[in-house]
């Protein structure tokens, strides 16, 4: 696991933390680097509050080889995390956040 260097974890929630773990086991049963590029840092214009709140993540793709296993990788997140995750696949990056549903 990495992070890349503009990385700012300040304020990072245990819920997220939760979920670092489990999409590192899903990278590495891949076999690929997992490199974390975003928590509480950089612009998101679409999921800006939960960044900042500590509540949001997001993951490099590009060093993923294949398009097919990117969709296997970030299926595999999505199903091993419940329903109070939102796991969005962007064109750049695997975003998870955590917004309980009550
Ligand atoms: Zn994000």
């Amino acid at each position: 696991m990495e992070l890349k260097q503009s990385v700012k974890p300040l304020g990072i929630k245990p819920e997220i933390l939760l979920a670092v773990f489990i999409a590192s086991e899903v990278y590495k049963s891949f076999e690929v680097d997992f490199v974390i590029t975003s928590i509480a840092d950089g612009k998101h214009a679409q999921h800006h509050s939960l960044h900042y709140s500590g509540n949001a993540f997001d993951i490099r793709i590009r060093n993923i080889p294949e398009k097919p296993m990117i969709d296997q990788i970030f299926l595999e997140i999505r199903r091993r995390l419940t329903k109070d995750y939102q796991v969005i696949l962007e064109p750049t990056h695997i975003h998870i956040e955590y917004q309980p549903l009550f």
